[in-house]
């Protein structure tokens, strides 16, 4: 399928060339060839970007003063846009990532109750008042922060710009929006939406660009209010500092190496398949993947071989043309960098029990085997560095105290999962676990209403829940003296 679909920047409601005239063109990781060419946006576009978010979100704008029940409308008419656009951005996302058509659905499916989900906050956004001293009256409200910028990744490129999008717009906030510059096209839909929801002019815009130019200029964009960053740990930082320049607020959403921790009297099967998601999902370009399980030596040979047989049978495809279940990584950049931690983690000794290489029959597409690595130490690399890719290392303990050791020998604290029928231990192990999420007998799993987010090299501030609806307003103490 070729792609048809929005290809300038939108800026102040305009589709626009960039300034520059350069251009990104991406490829189609299954196919190797080239899929789209949309406008290449510079710090100059990105300014003109900021000010017309700016004058959207000015006091007097439209979009300032709505009221809450008309702003919950067009958040709703942004969901109906997206939901009659699924099957074309299904598709374009399919092509752009390299993902399966069933797990592009899934991004937009979310996206859809994402926009819903905040739709019905638009008037639900409360203060407090507070008891102090004689005759005063003091209370609290919460004001939209004004222009938030969103610079996205490429694994799940509609899904993780909508998810903090949403709360940004519910809450009365303009929005620029920047991709990956890896997969640009699905978030130029938000713009499509914004226009056929009506959207006040400014209030969203789309810049794809490069991470260095159009993403930096945005990050230290002197009239940006909030930052949120959904990417790696080291550019997460450089954002941090760059957002200090505004004294901008910032949300990072960042790497994750989680464990999946498996007690003896955990339903084996019922574990072996939440891992099998939580590792081979998106060819395994998850940052909440459960990249590590920690298992109970009494069942790690049984849980090595259920794993080995299921990474063995899983059927690879470009998923546009197969009924392929796990498709290419997102480029061959992404494709070496995996296979090179292959190479180390046997190296280091680790033990290949499937793949650990690229597979045979696939010629064309950036193809790497779900690959399962059993004796594993948890200083050895691979377990300790994030591989972004369908690699599972699978580490051996003795007891409960050392599953929960090696489990919180992290960097990171994103996700981790716990296998147990025993419902004491899993409250206690969820209790003791130093991440931001924590699943028991689940793969990763989330809702709108969810907090998303972690601890650690993992970041800070969560997306989803009602902890988004805080972090894109502003606490406004108002004291009136009653005498
Ligand atoms: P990157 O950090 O390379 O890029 C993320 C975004 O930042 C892209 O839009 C990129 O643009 C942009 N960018 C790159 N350099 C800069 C810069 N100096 N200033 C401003 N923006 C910049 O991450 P990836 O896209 O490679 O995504 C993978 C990473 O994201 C993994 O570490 C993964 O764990 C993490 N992630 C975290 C999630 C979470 O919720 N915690 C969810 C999903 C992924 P460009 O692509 O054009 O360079």
């Amino acid at each position: 399928m070729e792609y048809s679909g929005p290809t300038d920047l939108y800026i102040g409601g305009e589709w626009r060339e960039a300034n520059s005239g350069e251009t990104i063109t991406t490829e189609d990781p299954a196919t190797e060839s080239a899929y789209a060419t949309v406008q290449k946006a510079d710090a100059t576009d990105v300014d003109a970007a900021v000010q017309a978010a700016t004058e959207a979100a000015d006091r007097d704008s439209e979009w300032r003063a709505m009221d809450p029940d008309v702003r919950r409308e067009k958040i709703h008419a942004m969901a109906d846009a997206i939901e009659e656009l699924k099957d074309e951005i299904t598709m374009v996302e399919a092509h752009d990532n390299g993902k399966t058509p069933f797990e592009a659905g899934m991004e937009i499916d979310m996206v859809i109750d994402t926009f819903r989900h905040y739709a019905g906050w638009t008037d639900k956004i409360q203060g407090s008042e507070i008891p102090v001293s004689d005759s005063r009256l003091n209370y609290t409200t919460r004001d939209p922060v004004g222009v938030t910028a969103h610079i996205s990744p490429w694994n799940y490129p509609f899904q993780l710009a909508g998810r903090s999008v949403a709360p940004a717009l519910a809450t009365g906030n303009s929005v620029v929006l920047k991709p990956s510059s890896v997969t640009p096209l699905s978030a130029l839909y938000y713009a499509k939406a914004a226009e056929e929801a009506g959207l006040p002019d400014g209030v969203v815009n789309v810049v794809p660009g490069s991470g260095s130019e159009a993403g930096s200029a945005l990050a230290s964009h002197e009239d940006v209010d909030h930052v949120t960053f959904t990417g790696s740990t080291g550019v997460g930082k450089a954002i941090q500092q760059d957002a200090a320049e505004a004294v901008a607020d910032v949300t990072l959403e960042l790497g994750g190496k989680g464990p999946a921790v498996v007690y003896p009297d955990a339903d084996l099967d019922a574990a072996a398949r939440g891992i099998q998601y939580g590792i081979f999902m998106n060819a395994g370009q998850m940052c909440w993947a459960n990249s590590r399980v920690v298992v109970h030596e009494d069942v790690a040979d049984e849980l090595v071989e259920k794993m080995a047989d299921i990474a063995e049978n899983i059927p690879l495809g470009g998923g546009i043309d197969d009924d392929g279940q796990m498709g290419p990584v997102v480029s061959e950049g992404q494709q070496q960098e995996i296979l090179d931690y292959i190479e180390t983690g046997k190296e280091e000794g680790a033990t290949v029990a499937a793949g650990g290489g690229v597979p045979e029959e696939k010629d064309t597409g950036h193809f790497v085997e779900p690959t399962v690595f059993a004796d594993v130490d948890n200083d050895m690399t691979i377990a300790q560095e994030e591989i972004f890719g369908p690699v599972l290392s699978i580490i051996e303990v003795g007891d409960e105290a050392e599953a929960l050791t090696v489990a919180n020998d992290s960097p990171f604290g994103l996700t981790a999962c716990v296998w147990t029928n025993d419902l004491s231990r899993a409250h206690t192990v969820a209790d003791r676990l130093d991440y931001g999420m924590v699943m028991v007998n689940e793969t990763p799993n989330t809702w709108p209403q969810t907090p998303f987010g972690g601890t650690k090299q993992s970041g800070h501030g969560r997306a989803q829940g009602e902890e988004a609806v805080e972090s894109y307003t502003e606490v406004k103490n108002v004291h009136v003296n009653l005498e």
